[in-house]
């Protein structure tokens, strides 16, 4: 483990009730699995975020921001070093250009998505909507460039501000950002010069003027497809493998290899989609880990096709 007795005590007199230790993570994710993390902080505002990031750096401790945690695995074992919490102060939305066209939306990072959609039809302005049902943050859906069929985040996102390791912020234009599937990379140049992953503090989205009550039809027609077809009754982190690049989809691939229904330990693959993985009740996360190893084996073996993760994988 990283922190000692004097750091726990460090960060507890810096950052006060903000701070929990060895929290357990199965609290923070949506597959309701994951070891504890070695601190966890919520903090209240920008400049504390800035003296947390500031501090670990400085001591050679790793940070994790998360948003929902609704696309994370995190190890039986946890995580060491910080985790960091945005949802507790990161929560405005505001028009950044409300008389421009596209009309200009900020949502900081620990905006919930769907608050995010509901604004937006709410004020009648499209977009957004490719995004109904996704959970999670703003944060989040920012750098997995969430998205479905109908679109995604670098579809509508025009900028971000960032708050590097030094605790300063950058706004990133959407020309230095590269968007890929379910990816965001930042400007390589600015992360290899500051270390660390710089963390999402808000988006600039442009959306367009619209109908609210249109909007809201398509939300509900979009929101019950999502119902028909996903297991979203069960501990998930949604679709567990990215589609390969071409032809058929990950779900189709796994179920082709027979595999829908497959079990380890608490860890099952739906029998309603089958690129998820779902916790039954009681799952670690080494069944989830060891169903995946299995389904990618099943399916590289028939199809000669390399399954990769979406869900992000983190802690020991
Ligand atoms: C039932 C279900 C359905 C889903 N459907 C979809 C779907 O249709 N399309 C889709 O794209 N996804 C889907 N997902 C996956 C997930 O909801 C999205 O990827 C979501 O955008 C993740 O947001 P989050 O806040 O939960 O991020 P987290 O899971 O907490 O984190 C995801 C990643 O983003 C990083 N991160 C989070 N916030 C920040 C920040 N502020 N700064 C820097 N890094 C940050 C984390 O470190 C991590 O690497 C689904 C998940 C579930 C459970």
């Amino acid at each position: 483990m990283l922190l000692d007795q004097d750091s726990r005590n460090r960060l507890k007199y810096l950052f006060g009730s903000c701070v929990g230790f060895d929290e357990p993570m199965s609290r923070h994710t949506y597959f309701r699995v994951g070891g504890p993390a070695e601190a966890f902080i919520a903090p209240e505002s920008i400049g504390q975020l800035a003296e947390i990031i500031s501090w670990s750096r400085d001591k050679g401790i790793p940070y994790l921001v998360i948003g929902n945690g609704s696309n994370l695995l995190v190890k039986d074992n946890g995580i060491p070093g910080i985790v960091i919490l945005l949802t507790k102060c990161f929560n405005k939305i505001v028009f950044s250009g409300k008389e421009t066209e596209p009309v200009l939306v900020t949502a900081m990072a620990g905006v919930s998505t769907q608050a995010l959609c509901s604004f937006a039809i709410r004020e009648g302005l499209s977009g957004m909507n490719f995004a109904i049902g996704i959970p999670g943050t703003v944060g989040g859906a920012i750098m997995m460039n969430a998205g479905t069929s109908y679109g995604s985040v670098s579809d509508i996102l025009d900028s971000v501000n960032v708050m590097i390791s030094s605790g300063a912020m950058l706004k990133i234009p959407k020309d230095e950002m590269a968007f890929s599937y379910r990816k965001l990379s930042l400007n390589i140049n600015l992360t290899d010069q500051y270390e660390g992953e710089p963390i999402i503090i808000d988006g600039c989205f442009r959306l367009c003027r619209s109908d609210p009550a249109l909007l809201k039809k398509e939300a509900g027609r979009i929101l019950k497809k999502r119902r028909e077809n996903q297991p979203a009754e069960m501990p998930s982190a949604g679709s567990f493998f990215k589609n390969p690049p071409a032809g058929k989809t990950a779900g189709q691939f796994i179920d082709m290899a027979g595999l829908k229904g497959t079990r380890v330990g608490g860890a099952e693959i739906s029998a309603k989609h089958a690129n998820f993985i779902v916790n039954t009740g009681g799952a670690s996360a080494s069944d989830i880990l060891e169903l995946m190893q299995l389904v990618q084996k099943k399916v590289f073996d028939k199809f000669n096709i390399n399954l990769e993760p979406e869900v992000k994988i983190v802690g020991i």
